[in-house]
């Protein structure tokens, strides 16, 4: 194989960068006027855990770049299996055709996915995983031996976030991203989010007996005829704000699901590929769902390439020829991408050779310890609650403690101490005023510490900074 030496350290012109990108670059999630006012961060370069700017300083990606970089950057393994992917083809089509490195990548997500979900569909992103399960799971419906046409609708939770295309904002319930869209979407039934800290019932979690579930159940019930599927993060919705939901309530939903005749799709974009300790969150509560869904650790972070898991009950209501209208007629053009396939099933060697989950919960374990120590026990004043599932981690902060009274939104709390955060050389992300840590799975215990002092020494001198 020849493989050149990379390449030296290329000469860019930072400030003429900075010029280029606020002249014609549109970043997402960005409000424009603060991007516009900021001195924006320009990552040049990364390797294991650690990010580096144009100016050559370093900082701990302590979001995975946005919960994708698993295995952390430049990975030895994922790098290998890129470049010998590109020697061979980078893209070849999945329609009708097919490719080794798809093939196998579906092989080894069937052996390893809840049991029943053998069958892989690939597309490009978490958005399209979701959409593609929403609209298999109405055309299933339609096609299956006994027909039940009049099972079209979804229920979702509260503040659930499946992606930015219609059907998954349809879905999807964070209204600071969702509600401009309304006259443009779908009508979803509603379940309130099991949100324990803020509870919807004002139930206390030590006596509640999970009162939320039954509720989730009699939505269901009153819906169950015209219920195509239920759609959920198991565990801990991400992008809400890192709402853990109660033990038992996911598999109390799958459960009902099942004897209602309703299909439930996991959506495992964020929490799948070990984010909470075991490869797939619903392997915590052992559901198999209908569907499954992946992306973002998928390939490590190095390529965007999802995958909709489902059944053999599923597919075989779609099996027809080219006179039969049974098909699936979806599909996007990177469908199965060879590149993003050979470092998917790279990403899935490395968590066997290198223990990856033994890691992940080890280093959660480490979390829990010095975050409860530091900010709980000596009773940080703005903590309100720490809520954690293996590496995927959410601190709310809150003006009172007390009253779980939160800060004014113009107090900008969450993005300040991630300001701070990146001062000190911790690269963090607010979901509004709960701050976001969701460090690369392969961290040590002493790069875990070095990142969390970081973040607790940030809360700590927004508190000393923060009116009281
Ligand atoms: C990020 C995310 C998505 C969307 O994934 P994209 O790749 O950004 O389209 C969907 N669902 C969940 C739970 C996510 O966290």
């Amino acid at each position: 194989m020849s493989r050149k030496q990379p390449p030296k350290e290329r000469s860019w012109n930072h400030s003429r960068l900075i010029k280029a990108d606020k002249a014609h670059c549109w970043h997402p999630f960005t409000p424009v006027a603060d991007w516009e006012a900021s001195e924006p961060l320009v990552i040049r370069s990364g390797k294991g855990v650690r990010l580096t700017d144009m100016e050559g300083k370093t900082y701990f990606d302590g979001t995975s770049s946005l919960w994708c970089a698993a295995l952390g950057h430049r990975h030895p393994r994922l790098d290998q299996a890129l470049i010998e992917q590109a020697e061979t083809i980078a893209h070849t089509t999945f329609l009708g055709m097919s490719h080794p490195q798809a093939i196998l990548l579906a092989d080894k997500l069937a052996s390893i996915a809840p049991p029943g979900l053998s069958r892989v569909f690939y597309s490009d992103s978490g958005a399209t995983a979701v959409e593609i399960a929403l609209k298999m799971a109405f055309q299933y419906h339609l096609q299956k031996a006994a027909p039940e046409p009049k099972r079209t609708r979804f229920m979702a939770l509260t503040n659930a976030y499946h992606g930015d295309t219609l059907g998954d904002v349809s879905v999807g319930g964070v209204d600071r991203f969702h509600a401009m869209f309304r006259p443009l979407l779908f009508e979803t039934v509603r379940a309130a989010s099991p949100h324990c800290y803020r509870c919807p019932l004002r139930l206390e979690r030590a006596t509640c007996g999970i009162a939320c579930l039954d509720e989730a159940r009699r939505t269901i019930d009153e819906n169950a005829e015209t219920l195509a599927a239920v759609v959920i993060e198991p565990l801990m919705q991400g992008a809400a704000g890192m709402i853990a939901h109660p033990p038992g309530y996911l598999a109390g939903i799958a459960e009902h699901c099942r004897s209602r005749g309703v299909l439930l799709i996991a959506d495992e974009v964020a929490v799948g590929i070990g984010r909470t300790g075991t490869m797939f969150a619903c392997e915590h509560e052992e559901v198999s769902p209908d569907f499954l869904c992946l992306a973002k650790g998928l390939t490590g972070g190095y390529l965007p390439l999802a995958a909709t898991l489902t059944t053999e009950t599923v597919y075989d209501a779609f099996r027809g020829d080219s006179t039969d209208p049974k098909t699936f007629y979806h599909g996007h053009t990177f469908t199965g991408n060879p590149l993003g396939s050979a470092v998917a099933l790279a990403v899935l060697e490395v968590f066997e050779e290198e223990s990856i989950l033994e890691n992940v919960r080890t280093q959660a374990k480490q979390v829990t310890e010095v975050l409860h120590k530091s900010l709980s026990v000596s009773g940080c004043r703005i903590v309100g609650e720490i809520r954690q599932r293996g590496l995927m981690v959410g601190i709310e902060l809150v003006a009172d403690r007390a009253t779980k009274k939160p800060f004014d939104a113009s107090i900008r709390a969450g993005a300040k101490v991630c300001a701070f955060a990146r001062e000190s050389g911790l690269l963090i992300r607010p979901l509004g005023d709960v701050v976001t840590f969701l460090p690369p799975l392969i961290s040590t215990s002493g790069e875990i510490d070095a990142m969390l002092k970081i973040l607790v020494e940030s809360i700590e001198r927004f508190e000393k900074e923060s009116p009281k």
